[in-house]
């Protein structure tokens, strides 16, 4: 069974310690998807962590491989080795510059998603304004569809996700995005979204984070609930695993450099307390206790595969064919 991890965040910062990915390798993980910025992440910053991490990963060819294919997935397993991508979240790091994309793409990036909670000239975040996807929001969709990255809609503005949808000539997810229904939060995606991912022949890859899990010790049986709400409404194919845990490392500090508020980018208007130092995550463990978890709410063992991995693989296997 092949799992996948389509979101977790390391320290931002050259110095990270890659030890939480071997964490989550020894719970099972096959593929892991790594955040390497944001939003309020300069390019300089963000260039500084992807060489560190390229470091990293070349420096332990046991442990690590940094793919591009799913047959490349496939083998890491078979050799005992971590599958690692990278992720951007948000559009800002592209420099209004639709080449940017490929550009990423090169140097590890196989994920992006255009806006983290606040608006920018290419989206909408879903903190902010409703205006939908902008002209060059377009053009940077048809970039990423052409660059051969997975389209990615998590902390995206709800209209602005259904245009991002629409305009997506390649299937669509939600990496790390929960339910609206079971649990009222800005981050969180309606019927309507779920339903518009799935017609792409999307998935919807289920956060373990508190807030939007709506408990404050959040298990995998939570993780389960929220899968099975999804598959209930557009069928288990479209569901996936995002944990999203945030690995801190205190002594790295990962803050954007000159003026940076974090009350702007997840204000305590949409319900952020003191930002997200409060936040909590499922346990690096919930890998090994999902697949009881998830049959426990009725899904057979082909979907239980499904969640866990084939779906992403699947979805994954279409968008990276120009990788
Ligand atoms: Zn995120």
């Amino acid at each position: 069974m092949i799992r996948w991890e389509a979101h977790a965040c390391l320290p931002l910062h050259p110095a990270a310690d890659f030890s939480p990915m071997d964490e989550l390798h020894a719970a099972g993980v096959n593929y892991v998807s790594i955040n390497v910025g944001m939003d309020m992440n300069p390019v300089p910053q963000i260039m500084s962590v992807i060489a560190a991490f390229r470091a990293n990963i070349a420096a332990s060819p046991e442990r690590f491989r940094l793919v591009s294919s799913v047959a490349e997935i496939h083998e890491a397993a078979a050799a005992g080795q971590l599958a690692i991508g990278f992720d951007l979240e948000g559009a800002m790091p592209l420099l209004e510059q639709p080449e940017m994309v490929a550009l990423y793409r090169d140097l590890g990036v196989r994920q992006i998603h255009f806006a983290y909670n606040r608006n920018n000239s290419v989206a909408d975040g879903c903190h902010d304004e409703v205006r939908g996807l902008t002209p060059l929001g377009v053009r940077m969709v048809q970039a990423v569809n052409e660059a051969g990255l997975l389209m990615d809609c998590s902390h995206t503005g709800r209209r602005c996700s259904l245009d991002i949808m629409a305009a997506s000539a390649m299937p669509v997810i939600f990496s790390h995005a929960n339910p609206l229904a079971l649990v009222e939060h800005g981050r969180n995606i309606t019927d309507e979204q779920i339903r518009a991912c799935a017609a792409t022949g999307g998935v919807v890859c289920v956060s373990g984070v508190s807030a939007f899990l709506g408990t404050r010790t959040p298990t995998a049986g939570d993780m389960a609930r929220h899968v099975a709400y999804v598959a209930d409404l557009v069928g288990a194919q479209h569901v996936g695993i995002g944990l999203d845990i945030s690995f801190r490392q205190d002594e790295l500090n990962d803050n954007p450099p000159g003026d940076y508020d974090p009350t702007y980018w997840w204000p305590k208007s949409a319900g952020y307390d003191r930002a997200v130092q409060r936040m909590t995550y499922t346990p690096v463990e919930t890998w090994q206790l999902l697949p009881d978890a998830l049959r426990k709410v009725g899904l057979n063992e082909t979907e239980v595969k499904g969640v866990m991995g084939d779906n992403m693989m699947r979805v994954a296997g279409i968008a990276w064919q120009r990788a």
